[in-house]
């Protein structure tokens, strides 16, 4: 099986399986962070000193972070725990169609509680306007959410832009960064983001653990989704998970470290297995041709069934253009924004991209993904576009 799904999950960097089976297995680090005795204090204290060193990979505090279960739970936090904390503030919201689920469902739950919300819809590239934001602001906004990259498309938005002029109109800014952290860098200060979400197994660390980062000088608070022990400010209790946290900040450190030198890499490979599969006629590149993060290739291709694609392609780990909403054949959401018919959002395909992938890998899905595009359209009595584009 070829891994091409780096976008859905990555696998876990060894040296961080390292640092979380020693964790695990130790003596001396598995006690209650919240307990008063020696022991608590020593558990205690490699969360702390995991929580500085993550902090100063994107340029906060470490009062600033809060450990949670996952992106998910921190855009949920951020998003929900945010508007109703400035619920007598105002009422309106601002976000994108494009934003993952996470975003998405909880602007729908407060949409039904009585917020209104303005989404805005993406350029045929998966772009926002950032006049058409800034034209959505009213006195009565507490909050904007926009994603740095699109998880289906890799398409980047002007997080910094953004930030200057939620900052400039007085309005929340959040960003969930899960698909950008290790592939772009991340500021919060420059940037002059609010509220950040960080997920560790996009990054290669393990599944079930997240951050939220909260200005300390904007956010006095957020209401808490959780209700419990007084653990991270009363804002996410329940006891610390040590070795996970431990195993995110190693993971997060090594993708910060790599910053350098892999996503260069890594979009030189995107762009090669581009090359290899462009020749197809009527392919098309969802998203923006170079605003786009290094690890995402997603293409559609016309006159082609998303799920006999998969099919063609089940050797490997891939996503199509209706995956991301499990055991539905809806076609994706993103793809519909970027204005593509529900046939060519269907007949998509994500090639994720990561740390262990190789040419070699590549050749062998190009060579596959031409050969059932062929085959199913030698199949299909619906060729017209063939060879139009
Ligand atoms: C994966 C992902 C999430 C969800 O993260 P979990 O840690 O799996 O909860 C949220 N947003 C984006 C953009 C993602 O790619």
């Amino acid at each position: 099986m070829i891994y091409l799904d780096y976008a859905a999950t990555t696998p876990v960097d060894e040296n961080v399986v390292d640092v979380m089976c020693q964790c695990l297995g130790s003596q001396e680090l598995f006690a209650n962070t919240a307990s008063s005795h020696a022991a608590g204090r020593k558990a205690h204290k490699a969360v702390e000193a995991a929580r500085d060193r993550v902090a100063g990979l994107i340029n906060a505090a470490a009062r600033e972070l809060i450990w949670t279960s996952g992106a998910t739970e921190s855009d949920n936090l951020a998003i929900i725990g945010a508007a109703h904390f400035r619920r007598l503030r105002g009422k309106h919201l601002v976000t994108s169609v494009t934003e993952h689920k996470a975003v998405v469902d909880s602007f729908h739950l407060l949409e039904k509680e009585g917020f209104t919300i303005t989404w805005l819809h993406p350029d045929e590239f998966g772009v926002i306007s950032l006049q058409d934001l800034e034209a959505a602001i009213t006195d009565e906004t507490t909050l904007v959410s926009i994603m740095h990259v699109n998880n289906e498309t890799g398409v980047i938005q002007d997080i910094g832009a953004i930030g200057e002029i939620c900052r400039r109109r007085d309005v929340l800014f959040h960003v969930d960064a899960a698909q950008s952290f290790g592939r772009l860098p991340i500021d919060v200060r420059r940037d002059q983001i609010d509220m950040l979400s960080l997920s560790a197994h996009k990054a290669y660390g393990p599944k079930g653990v997240g951050v939220l980062f909260l200005d300390s000088e904007r956010i006095r608070r957020v209401e808490p989704l959780l209700h419990g022990g007084g653990h991270e400010r009363g804002l996410r209790p329940g006891t610390l998970a040590t070795h996970q946290i431990l195993g995110m900040s190693r993971a997060l450190e090594i993708a910060h470290q790599n910053l350098a030198q892999e996503p260069q890499h890594i979009s030189v490979l995107r762009d090669y297995l581009w090359q290899l599969v462009g020749v197809i006629p009527s392919i098309q590149l969802n998203g923006h041709p170079s605003r786009r993060a290094c690890h995402i290739l997603n293409v559609s291709v016309a006159d082609v069934e998303g799920e006999s694609l998969l099919y063609g392609m089940r050797n490997f780990a891939l996503s199509s253009g209706s995956a991301c909403i499990s055991d539905s054949a809806e076609p994706s959401y993103v793809l519909k924004s970027l204005g593509r018919s529900d046939q060519l959002a269907q007949g998509s395909i994500r090639f994720s991209l990561g740390r262990y992938t190789t040419r070699a890998e590549l050749d062998q899905a190009a060579d596959t993904f031409i050969a059932t595009v062929t085959r199913l359209r030698d199949l299909s009595p619906n060729q017209q576009s063939v060879g139009s584009g």
